[in-house]
């Protein structure tokens, strides 16, 4: 008996393979922190809930169309408008079981074999994988902490080759918290403007977590590049609906199509009642949103505070997301017991069993040199998660 080359290929998440390891020392009786999921701790604002609950009693309960309910598709539409100027038509929204299923969608729909797909680095774990499974072949491009790991015009204009069929990144970025500004986006975009033929995969689902003064810029605000930018958003971050499983896409028409018929094939459309308070989240008031990107900030800000107080870690200025990606490399080679940390895993490793911390290896994200922590957790949490961190750094030697 086997499994699948394609699975044999695949490497399991990083970020919920952590997060598992931390469940299970939890059950053992530890007090374990973990930082290692990307997941608000708030519970969905109540309006949605009630939402999902009438639609329900409604009678909400059948399946809907594979591309969205045209509420949902209209309520987006008009979210596009409002937060981002951006003008769409509704045939070219797609909503999926999560923004994962949107980039599965985009990779199985439009990927061919030898195609390349540019993604900066450090990138979501996902991207990697999610690409690979349609042949196609991840190309890295690496931005550094010291250039706020923004990737740079000669960068990306050095990847692209002949066989370059999309540019694929997060912007606020997960696992850094880097965001691109109107401003930072313009050379790239000038190099864009050169490859005509290059699809611009924009994954904003930290769109409503961003600190930068000016707030959100979308890529495909842009307008010489906008008609083959595809935006892919989700519910799961910004409104705190991770469980609910509902992103959504906005394309030219021909790939919202294509991922739709995809889509009609693997899991129809997205759940029903679920579309139905979704689009009650984009239309109602953003307050509870609004307080939640406050409660962020301020998270953010404690956070660099107590880091900065580590020695060895190198932090950087994160403005968006809820993550911090420190580098840590100066510990490499200290020991402590017989043990020596070699690399971001052997550091995770020994975070978790000595300080009961969860964090996640750099390794997953591209960058080896590198721990992403997610601060979306209570203050007194993080307190108290940074402080053992600190503990334990200070006992290598
Ligand atoms: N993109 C990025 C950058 C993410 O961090 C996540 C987190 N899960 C996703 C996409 C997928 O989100 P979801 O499937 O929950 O909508
Ligand atoms: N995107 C989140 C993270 O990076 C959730 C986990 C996942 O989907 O991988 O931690």
């Amino acid at each position: 008996m086997y499994v699948s080359d394609r699975l044999k290929n695949m490497a399991e998440s990083a970020t919920i393979k952590m997060a598992q390891l931390a469940r299970e020392l939890k059950a053992q009786g530890h007090e374990v922190i973990s930082l290692s999921l990307g997941e608000p701790d708030f519970d969905t604002p109540s309006h949605i809930k009630e939402a999902a609950n009438r639609a329900l009693q409604e009678g909400y309960t059948k399946y809907t169309p594979v591309p969205g309910l045209v509420e949902l598709q209209e309520a987006i539409v008009t979210k596009f408008k409002r937060d981002n100027n951006l003008d769409f038509d509704k045939n070219q929204i797609v909503v999926s079981n999560g923004a994962k299923q949107c980039l599965a969608n985009l990779s199985l729909s439009l990927l061919n074999e030898g195609d390349e797909v540019i993604i900066f680095a450090p990138y979501w774990v996902s991207y990697k994988e999610i690409i690979g499974l349609s042949g196609a072949k991840p190309v890295f491009v690496n931005a550094t902490i010291d250039n706020d790991f923004k990737i740079t015009a000669s960068q990306l204009e050095a990847a692209i080759t002949a066989k370059t069929r999309m540019v694929l990144f997060s912007s606020p970025c997960n696992p850094t918290g880097t965001v691109y500004s109107k401003a930072d986006f313009e050379p790239l975009v000038a190099v864009l403007e050169r490859h005509p033929e290059v699809l611009i995969a924009s994954d904003e689902i930290y769109e409503y977590i961003n600190f930068l003064e000016g707030g959100h810029c979308s890529i495909a605000s842009f307008d010489s590049i906008k008609d083959r930018c595809i935006v892919i958003n989700g519910f799961s971050k910004g409104f705190s609906m991770t469980g609910w499983r509902l992103g959504y896409m906005a394309a030219p028409t021909w790939i919202a199509n294509a991922c739709a018929k995809m889509q009609g094939q693997f899991t129809s459309g997205a759940n029903s009642f679920g579309q139905k308070a979704a689009a009650e989240a984009l239309l109602a008031d953003m307050k509870p949103t609004y307080d939640m990107n406050e409660a962020f900030r301020k998270r953010r800000d404690l956070v660099l505070k107590l880091l900065q107080e580590i020695d060895g870690f190198k932090v950087n200025f994160p403005e968006g997301a809820f993550y911090v990606f420190p580098n840590i490399s100066a510990l490499y080679g200290k020991s402590v017991d017989g043990q020596t940390i070699q690399n971001s895993s052997d550091f995770c490793e020994y975070i978790l069993h000595k300080a009961h911390v969860a964090i996640v290896a750099g390794e997953a994200f591209g960058a080896d040199d590198c721990v992403r922590i997610a601060y979306s957790t209570s203050e007194e949490q993080l307190e108290e998660a940074i402080k053992r961190i600190k503990k334990a750094v200070d006992a290598l030697s």
